[in-house]
């Protein structure tokens, strides 16, 4: 079974995951995480209210090594999915989805409001969708839709902090590099 969590950056997604996991771990099931290897990240899971959990790390790719046993595991917690890219990690899913319970955390939008191939290609094979919520941070009203760049480059996949906001589909604007 696949539920899938969706929301803006800073939503509450992680902070959701890493609770999950720790009730998961209470009650004795089988549980990891797994988060995308990404060179500027550690390998851990974190939320904003300080709280983190250590996650396997795997390739953006989406190849899986021998060394991650999932058979070891009833649940698998998969946070910042949308930086999987190819069909390895659709075929990944699709064969866990046979006997596990998976929770995944990713964003549906990248900065210029297009849907992630990966969040496209998983939306048939869930079964849940929980949708996270956080007010806009321009005009502090509506709620946030979108995850907006305001510092960086143009490439799609840019990691670091204080390079996005939230914003709602009115005060959203599409970044244009300055530099
Ligand atoms: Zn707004």
């Amino acid at each position: 079974m696949i539920t899938l969590h969706i929301g803006p950056m800073g939503s509450g997604k992680s902070a959701a995951l890493i609770n999950l996991y720790h009730l998961k771990a209470l009650q004795k099931h089988r549980v990891t995480a797994v988060k995308p290897y990404l060179k500027e990240e550690s390998n851990e899971i974190s939320s904003r209210n300080g709280q983190s959990i250590i996650a396997n790390l795997i390739p953006t790719t989406g190849e899986i090594t021998t060394e991650f046993d999932t058979d070891k595991f009833d649940t698998i917690i998969i946070d910042e999915a949308h930086f999987f890219t190819g069909n390895d990690f659709i075929h990944w899913i699709t064969n866990l989805k046979q006997n596990k319970n998976i929770h995944i955390g990713m964003l549906d939008t990248d900065y210029m409001t297009e849907q992630f191939e990966t969040y496209k290609a998983l939306l048939p094979l869930i079964d849940h969708e929980i949708y996270y919520k956080r007010r806009c941070q321009i005009c502090n009203n509506k709620m946030a839709d979108y995850t907006m760049r305001t510092k960086g480059g143009n490439s799609r996949f840019e990691v670091g902090k204080n390079l996005y906001i939230c914003a709602c589909k009115d005060c959203y604007k599409p970044f244009t590099p300055t530099e």
